[in-house]
């Protein structure tokens, strides 16, 4: 792709706007008077930190994107902080109260296991991880329905083309709409949880599956959630093409935090299938797990922020790269409380879901977790 073309494509992507909710997911209150509020999925602190980096003098408050693995020429190949995994969905009020426990830069130490709010703590950071993936999937939608519009009204291309194109947009528009179907359901699990803390926070209702700090930083961030077909060691933990199940999430951080890396992974104790992974993330040597969960953040998420000065070779790291384009054909499932779909129409739903047209690889790479290069997880030698 030459230059123009690649200028010509950033600023036709950049002409579909992106999409803004009528209301506050949380609260409810509409957004007529005031805009959506900028809201942050990887805690600020965190991206400060990492920012700063191991020699703590790099100002630049850039971060490479998962993007930067991928290499799609039209895509930002450095993000700033303050459009490094954000959202707007909530209303400034809800941002800034109910996540006061997460946002605590002082709590993300050895005894974080011991707080006494420690589930209210996961319980706001799941809340998150499906706020970051519901507007994901909003954004998409909106960007889809633009174009489509913009393609039935093109003249420049024959008809074929044309039927061929709205044939694949109207695809990608069924996956996203379940994959935002999925993500408000979660964020809707996580809204009763919380309400249930409220009136007894003695509650267990998440499971710590990993957790660890390194005393050294990791030159990335993470947070998200992560829904897999097969973890690292081949178990099999969701059916991501089954449209009448609802699916098992992990939930992970990985926060570079003044000089050490906190490495927490979690999940609802209820989702007895992700015992299979934490079994595998307790039996093995810290750095290898740190491996396993990088792996498989990268398969299932983009929202990674990278440190600055990370040498380029990473980004060229060929296992690194397949990894990181497994983001692009993440499988996901028609899971709709109601049941308003009806089997045949999910089942073609979760084929279509397939995004990028490819069945992913992801199984056979995850196996392969200790391949990546030991840089990644704060280790000097490669
Ligand atoms: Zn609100």
């Amino acid at each position: 792709m030459s230059k123009d073309e690649e200028i010509k494509q950033r600023q036709r992507l950049s002409s579909y706007g992106s999409y803004r909710p009528e209301k506050c997911m949380i609260c409810g209150t509409t957004f007529q008077d005031q805009r959506p509020c900028n809201s942050h999925s990887i805690p600020q602190f965190v991206l400060k930190s990492l920012n700063n980096g191991a020699s703590g003098n790099d100002k630049s408050g850039q971060f490479y994107p998962l993007n930067s693995f991928l290499q799609i020429p039209w895509v930002n190949k450095v993000n700033g902080r303050n459009n490094t995994g954000t959202f707007s969905l909530l209303c400034k009020k809800c941002d800034g109260s109910c996540f006061q426990n997460y946002e605590r830069a002082d709590i993300y130490t050895k005894s974080l296991l011991g707080n006494a709010n420690l589930q209210t703590i996961l319980n706001e950071i799941a809340m998150k991880n499906y706020l970051y993936s519901y507007y994901d999937a909003k954004k998409t939608i909106a960007r889809i329905e633009k174009e489509l519009r913009q393609e039935e009204t093109s003249s420049f291309t024959s008809r074929k083309e044309l039927n061929r194109r709205i044939q694949i947009l109207n695809q990608q528009l069924d996956a996203e709409t379940a994959n935002a179907k999925d993500s408000f359901q979660g964020f809707k699990n996580t809204c009763s949880i919380r309400a249930k803390l409220q009136s007894k926070p003695s509650t267990i209702l998440y499971t710590v599956d990993f957790y660890h700090q390194y005393n050294r930083l990791f030159p990335l961030a993470f947070q998200g959630k992560i829904t897999i077909e097969y973890d690292c060691w081949g178990n099999h933990i969701n059916n991501l093409f089954a449209f009448d199940q609802a699916t098992q999430d992990m939930h992970l951080c990985i926060f570079p935090i003044r000089g050490t890396t906190m490495v927490l992974s979690f999940s609802r104790r209820k989702d007895k299938k992700i015992q299979l992974i934490r079994k595998n993330l307790n039996k093995k040597k810290v750095d290898e797990t740190a491996k396993a969960l990088t792996a498989m953040a990268m398969t299932a998420s983009g929202n990674f922020a990278v440190y600055i000065n990370t040498p380029e070779s990473i980004f060229n790291n060929q296992y690194l790269r397949s990894l990181a384009g497994e983001t692009g054909t993440i499988l996901t499932h028609t899971y709709t409380q109601n049941n308003n779909v009806s089997p045949s129409q999910a089942q073609k739903l979760a084929h279509q879901s397939v995004r990028e047209n490819h069945i992913t690889g992801a199984r056979k790479h995850l196996a392969d977790y200790l391949k990546i290069p030991n840089k990644l997880i704060g280790l000097n030698n490669v």
